[in-house]
């Protein structure tokens, strides 16, 4: 499960991870952009598995960039 935290002062929200390192960026959140006010907003919740999709998004990037690589250096030859 992945957890996002929406600030209920402003617009913003923290990457999805865990729910501890989102309760985390949500306090620096208001810490930062907030003093003096209790951490409000919503969660988020994602069944998926982010690191997962992350991996294949950045698998197919790196497959893209090297067939992208390939292409260039027999070009230049
Ligand atoms: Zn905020």
């Amino acid at each position: 499960m992945a957890y996002r935290y929406r600030c209920g002062e402003c617009g913003f929200k923290t990457s999805w991870g865990t729910e501890s390192q989102g309760e985390l960026a949500q306090e620096l959140h208001y810490t930062d952009h907030h003093p003096g006010l209790l951490p409000g907003g919503t969660v988020e919740v994602n069944g998926k598995n982010p690191a997962s999709q992350r991996g294949e998004g950045c698998l197919g990037c790196l497959a893209v960039l090297v067939l992208l690589f390939l292409l260039l250096a027999s070009c230049h030859r």
